[in-house]
């Protein structure tokens, strides 16, 4: 149902423009320029989709048909004008549609205006062409008339009809014929103009309208010179009203001067088409540019959101005009008023150290080519001091100098703090696990290494010796009596005892050497790279500074017995440690307080 009801209103408004265009002509005597249901006949066609054309051509052919008997034609050429109007109307909005590449597109550029005319134009001849044979005169002038009139009124109302249709959908929604009321001041013009001219009838006037069509052109766009064409026929149309010739100057019959007139307004129209070409393409230009700049603010306007969720400020600087691009992220992190943005000026009374913090390091860098980067403290006005970090890129021209600086800065503050105290806890981890380390390895009352430390030592001190052919002594050493020491002065004073040995022993050792503790009052000293004759005489006075030292001391008098093995090809920790243990036995046996060398 809603599919015919639009043809139907189509073929109704067609009737109701043709039987007043014939009126006008017929009743009143003027003369008819332009023939405005072909224009409407083909803005319908254009705007409808190509499966509802069918429906439309069926009820226009008989509505137009109905419309020009009704004026009083013949039944027969009746028929054969609504089938030329209809033809006419297919020709001119495949071509429309075929050139603007869609029903919807709009002219944009030179072949979409030249298209558009000459789509007019081959629509016109067909219909031309199939109206002849029943025009009751068949005269060239006759089809001129008829082939000018349909291509003028679809030049300049085709337009105006496609603008109308979605308004009569919409509403007019205060713009008129959907285009701007600035139209309405020039047009006026255009008609009063036109009104002088033809009223004059001076042909030195005539380039004058040309002139004023070019400039409304130019001035409003491709619209207007359909326009000022179409308010020029009205004016010609309505001073013809009463059967005057429409250019009394030209001293043609009527019929004649209407053909001249009509040449020389399709004349103008084609004219002003490089100009409404020209329109086009910088109405697209201007198109291209807004869209570009909507995409580009945008873009920034991402840009900005993604800066503010990231906590990220962004900051331009040209060194050559000094300009300054600040976004509002970065004002704020700077501890600056965000009203600052973009350009806040001189910033050496804003930062506090003048911006030598920040402009510092950028002055350094002038000649980085990577993306560098420092902290620097702020201090903001209701906080503490926060410190960000700026990554700066340097801006070079084609000659190398740098001509600007982009740098992005965050809030590292929390980062710097979680960094500053992993550090402290790192320190102080391996600090312990060094102690626990060394109290594994130590003996708690000597503070030498304990047998576990040791024997590990010696490993490896046999390994060394075995691959290097060097030489590695073992001097085992153990306190004479000393189970006495405990029984007669106590188990503490037997520590101090101990502890007393292990100083002395101590002392008498080399760097590289080993003193440790592995039994009781039981001791190993271990001596790498030492000549195997130097170890009877190191061993000795070992045993003299015992027995001399304790006795000098507030302590009991201990001796130690000690026994020497010297590291053989072949030996392990523990066979040199046997061979060192049996020496020892043989000079606890010989008699205690001695040194005793192994075989
Ligand atoms: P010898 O001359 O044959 O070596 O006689 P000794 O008494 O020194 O040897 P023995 O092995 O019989 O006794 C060792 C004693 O050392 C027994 C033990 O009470 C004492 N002792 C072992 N460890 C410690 C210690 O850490 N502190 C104290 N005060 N005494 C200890
Ligand atoms: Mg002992
Ligand atoms: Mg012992």
């Amino acid at each position: 149902m809603r599919s015919i009801r639009e043809p139907l209103l189509i073929g109704l408004v067609w009737a109701v423009l043709a039987l007043a265009s014939v009126a006008l002509r017929d009743r009143f005597g003027a003369v008819l320029l332009l023939w405005a249901p072909a224009a409407l006949a083909v803005a319908a066609f254009h705007a409808l989709p190509r499966q509802r054309w069918p429906m439309l051509a069926a009820v226009l052919l008989p509505a137009q048909a109905l419309a020009i008997w009704s004026t009083g034609s013949p039944v027969v050429p009746a028929i054969a004008y609504s089938v030329a109007s209809l033809l006419q109307a297919v020709v001119v909005a495949s071509i429309r549609i075929a050139v603007l590449g869609g029903r919807f597109n709009v002219p944009r550029g030179t072949w979409h205006v030249a298209g558009l005319f000459a789509a007019a134009l081959a629509g016109g001849l067909v219909g031309a062409i199939v109206a002849w044979p029943f025009r009751a005169e068949q005269s060239f002038a006759d089809i001129s008339w008829w082939f000018l009139t349909n291509v003028l009124g679809i030049l300049t109302l085709t337009p105006v009809f496609l603008r109308l249709r979605p308004l009569l959908r919409f509403g007019v929604n205060g713009r008129l014929l959907g285009f701007d009321r600035s139209f309405l001041m020039p047009l006026l013009a255009c008609a009063a103009l036109a009104a002088i001219v033809l009223h004059v009838q001076h042909v030195a006037l005539m380039p004058l309208l040309v002139a004023a069509m070019v400039l409304t052109t130019v001035r409003l766009g491709t619209m207007a010179s359909a326009l000022v064409i179409l308010a020029y026929a009205l004016v010609a149309t309505i001073l013809s009203l009463g059967g005057q010739s429409p250019m009394p100057a030209l001293d043609l019959p009527p019929a004649q001067a209407t053909l001249v007139l009509q040449f020389w307004l399709l004349t103008m129209l084609a004219t002003a088409l490089p100009v409404a070409a020209m329109i086009l393409k910088r109405e697209e230009l201007q198109d291209t540019l807004i869209e570009r700049n909507l995409r580009m603010h945008e873009s920034l306007v991402h840009f900005d959101l993604a800066e503010e969720t990231a906590g990220i400020g962004r900051w331009r600087l040209d060194l050559v005009t000094g300009k300054q691009d600040w976004s509002h992220r970065m004002l704020e992190l700077n501890g600056l008023p965000r009203s600052l943005a973009p350009d806040p000026g001189d910033l050496t009374g804003l930062l506090r150290d003048g911006g030598e913090q920040l402009f510092g390091p950028i002055a350094a860098n002038r000649d980085a080519r990577e993306t560098y980067s420092f902290n620097y403290p702020i201090k903001p006005p209701d906080g503490p001091e926060r410190i960000l970090r700026m990554s700066v890129l340097n801006e070079f021209d084609d000659a190398g100098h740098r001509v600007a600086v982009f740098g992005v800065a965050m809030d590292v503050t929390e980062q710097i703090r979680r960094e500053e105290a992993l550090e402290l806890a790192r320190g102080r981890a391996v600090r312990l696990a060094a102690e626990a380390q060394k109290l594994a390895n130590t003996d708690a009352l000597t503070n030498l290494s304990n047998r576990r430390c040791t024997f590990g030592r010696l490993g490896n001190m046999v390994d060394v010796a075995g691959k290097r052919g060097g030489t590695l002594t073992a001097i085992i050493f153990d306190i004479d009596h000393f189970k006495r020491v405990n029984d007669l002065y106590g188990h503490q004073t037997g520590d101090e005892v101990l502890v007393r040995v292990a100083e002395l022993a101590r002392r008498q050792a080399r760097a590289g050497d080993l003193v440790g503790r592995i039994g009781g009052e039981e001791f190993v000293w271990l001596l790498p790279a030492l000549p195997d004759e130097s170890a009877a005489r190191l061993a000795e006075r070992l045993r003299e500074s015992v027995e001399t030292g304790t006795e000098n001391a507030a302590l009991p008098a201990v001796t130690i017995s000690i026994g020497i093995a010297h590291f053989r090809r072949g030996d392990t920790p523990e066979s040199l440690l046997a061979r060192a243990d049996a020496a020892l036995y043989d000079a606890k046996e010989g008699g205690r307080n001695r040194v005793n060398q192994a075989a």
